[in-house]
């Protein structure tokens, strides 16, 4: 029989229901949620309550726990598959940092979440919860990166994006779509993901914030971050990777002082190009230091960034490279 660890975070998937009428996130424990999967014994389970929150409070030190609790289960053998439940609100965050570091091989990762609370009417909870379990013990599981399982549809973590609110067809890979599906304990597997080369898991995560462009954006934002010293900056630019016009005298002083620099579109797919010679545009800023990132969201591109940071010790060029897709058709 499989044996497969969960690890569980908190969310909706694991709400109860507060004195107000609304969802208190992340006060279920984690042997709750699977004890109502009716697996009926067909695998073996271990559970680990590792954080009761709401997803809006993990970040960099819950990553590096789960990231190190996922690597301790590998290495101690005896598990087939780790499933980690999780708010959806920031699930793709700790699912992409889980991606850049982590070797699934030998054991399959899967993160899932809830749009709906266990106690809801029609409630999203178990089922996820249940196909992420049989993914997690599937073999053809291995080797893909970190997996999204939700609402039947299978993600990689490199491309997943929540994409409703409130809907059970929350996520999405925008312009890619799921890997595959899960339908009656099965995975259907119908494309392996492109995936960027495993970075360690650093002691301290470096801050690099986000901006995020946009038509008429003000110079004043973009002066307080890149004047505040964060370790780096991910522009989430316009269209092919351009920048908006009033940011240019405050960012070209921060790239002259040699501080990192990604920019990735804020399109839902496409590759970002050094296509035009206007001000702004992303061969100018590259010229001055920065970095063009293709396929990532500037959420995915922020964490990689602050990996890499901490991997390369301060070399740019081995920074960019991080961000190289070696493609099967290259
Ligand atoms: N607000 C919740 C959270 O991310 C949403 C969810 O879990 O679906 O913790």
């Amino acid at each position: 029989m499989k044996h497969i660890a969960v690890l569980s975070t908190g969310g909706t998937i694991a709400s109860i229901p507060g004195n107000e009428g609304r969802a208190v996130a992340g006060a279920l424990p984690g042997e709750d949620l699977v004890a109502r999967t009716e697996l009926q014994g067909r695998l073996k389970v271990q559970v680990e309550s590792v954080f009761q929150k709401a997803s809006n409070a993990i970040g960099a030190s819950e990553w590096k726990t789960l990231a190190e609790k996922c690597r301790q289960l590998v290495h101690g053998g005896g598990v087939d598959g780790i499933v980690i439940t999780h708010g959806t609100d920031t699930m793709e965050d700790t699912a992409f940092y889980l991606h850049c570091v982590l070797d699934t091989r030998e054991v399959p990762v899967v993160i899932t979440g809830s749009q709906r609370v266990p106690h809801a009417m029609g409630s999203d909870a178990y089922a996820n919860l249940r196909q992420a379990l049989e993914l997690a013990s599937n073999d053809h599981a291995k080797g893909l990166g970190i997996l999204v399982s939700f609402n039947q549809s299978v993600f990689s973590a490199g491309f997943v994006r929540k994409v409703s609110s409130f809907q059970l067809n929350g996520f999405d890979a925008p312009g890619l779509g799921p890997l595959g599906m899960m339908d009656e304990g099965v995975f259907h597997l119908l494309q392996r993901p492109s995936m960027l080369h495993l970075l360690p898991i650093p002691e301290k995560l470096p801050r690099v914030d986000i901006l995020p462009g946009y038509g008429g954006a003000h110079a004043a934002m973009a002066e307080a971050v890149l004047e505040s010293a964060p370790d780096g900056v991910v522009i989430d630019g316009l269209g092919r990777g351009q920048v908006p016009l009033a940011w240019l005298p405050a960012l070209h002083t921060a790239l002259s002082k040699g501080l990192p620099v990604g920019i990735c579109s804020s399109t839902f797919h496409g590759p970002t190009h050094e296509s035009y010679e206007y001000p702004g545009a992303l061969h100018e800023l590259v010229e001055a230091g920065a970095i063009g990132i293709s396929h990532l969201s500037a959420r995915k591109a922020r964490i990689r960034l602050a990996l890499a940071l901490a991997a390369r010790e301060g070399d740019l060029s081995a920074v960019k490279a991080d961000f190289d897709w070696r493609f099967a058709g290259a």
